[in-house]
């Protein structure tokens, strides 16, 4: 039931970093409990003399050529932002292998980003993984997000594949042994849905840190309170690597409920009414989702917090008009400023 989160989110074309260190308990302010009122309540001018966030993006691999073309389109339009890095997922079960190797590599080829690959531990033994993970590194691809993944079709209890790594920490041991990889690993600022327990999600997270990963990016979360509980839990565990929230833009609110639902992330009170009578209205949706992750970012912002890594749908325009909002901008282009509008 919670398996495969992953893939809903590759498959829906609706896919599902870096810096923050310790400052956030100091700097933490009360916040109100949620509410229109404390999402609101964030000064748009406070912070506006602060240097811009670094952030990063993370992309799905395209599935037709049209998807492919949307895809570069929107690597191109995000390009002059320049972001930390770009990553790129892998469906589950290895099912986007081919089409993530090679978007991996494209952008190494053909623009100057720094790609990560995302590698999972699913439906392959441990030399075939390896065999992915020395191809990266002899292609250039020095950044790895190493996660364990979830079983193919999004049913079923996870089981290892038998001579495969079984869990995040053995991939992240065993891309160390290979080469000195950048690495990231995942965080569930709301617990991971098949952790015993909160303490032991942590356990597992301190796990990866001491394998060798030198970041977590997080799942998905709307509430800011949340992030910063667990950023401060995870310090006390002793975890000292970046924290970097995954900020995901919602555009289609009903499709993300669900989604929440299964990776255990809460949906605020605030929220579903921001949505509401907008089913038809596509336009209007995205002013919306672009406005709430802005002041999603803002909050967090405000907190110290200067790293953000955004889950991109492939889509530039909700990305570009975040980023505008929270300080990361590119040079002008010629075409922006060739003719004034209005
Ligand atoms: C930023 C980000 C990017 C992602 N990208 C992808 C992607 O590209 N492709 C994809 O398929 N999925 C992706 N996912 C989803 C991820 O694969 C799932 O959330 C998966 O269920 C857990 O992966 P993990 O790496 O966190 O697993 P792990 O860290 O291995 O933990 C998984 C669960 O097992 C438990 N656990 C760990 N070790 C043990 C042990 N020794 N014994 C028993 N239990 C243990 C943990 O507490 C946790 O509940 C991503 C998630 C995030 C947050």
């Amino acid at each position: 039931m919670v398996h495969a989160r992953y893939v809903q989110w590759d498959s829906a074309h609706f896919p599902g970093y870096f810096g923050l260190m310790a400052t956030t308990s100091r700097k933490r302010k009360t916040e109100s409990a949620g509410g229109v009122s404390a999402l609101l309540a964030a000064d748009p001018l406070a912070g506006s003399e602060r240097k811009p966030p670094r952030v990063s993006f993370e992309f799905f691999p395209p599935k037709t050529e049209e998807m492919e073309e949307k895809l570069w389109q929107t690597i191109k339009r995000v390009e002059p932002l320049g972001p930390r890095f770009v990553s790129v997922t892998y469906g589950a079960g290895g099912s986007t292998r081919a089409r993530t190797h090679a978007t991996v590599l494209r952008i190494r080829t053909d623009t100057g980003l720094e790609p990560a690959a995302h590698l999972t531990c699913i439906g392959a033994p441990r030399d075939a993984i390896d065999a992915v993970a020395r191809l990266y590194w002899d292609s250039g691809i020095r950044h790895v997000v190493a996660l364990r993944g979830d079983p193919p079709g999004g049913e079923g209890r996870y089981t290892p594949h038998p001579g495969g790594y079984a869990y995040a920490t053995d991939l992240v041991a065993g891309l160390k042994r290979i080469a000195p990889f950048e690495i990231s690993v995942a965080a569930y600022p709301e617990m991971h849905p098949e952790a015993a327990s909160p303490e032991a999600d942590l356990d597992n997270l301190k796990r990866k840190i001491d394998a060798g990963a030198d970041r977590t990016i997080t799942q998905f979360f709307f509430e800011v309170d949340s992030y910063l509980r667990f950023v401060d839990r995870a310090h006390a565990k002793g975890v000292d690597v970046p924290i970097v929230p995954g900020i995901l833009p919602v555009t289609n609110f009903a499709q993300v409920k669900k989604f929440a639902a299964l990776c255990g992330a809460s949906i605020p009170a605030w929220m579903p009414p921001m949505f509401d009578g907008l089913d038809a209205d596509p336009d209007t949706r995205r002013l919306v989702a672009a406005s709430i992750a802005a002041e999603q970012c803002r909050r967090l912002q405000a907190h110290g917090i200067e790293d953000f890594h955004f889950y991109t749908l492939n889509r530039a325009d909700l990305i570009v008009a975040i980023c505008h909002m929270i300080g990361v901008r590119g040079p002008v282009s010629a075409d922006a400023v060739k003719a004034p509008v209005g």
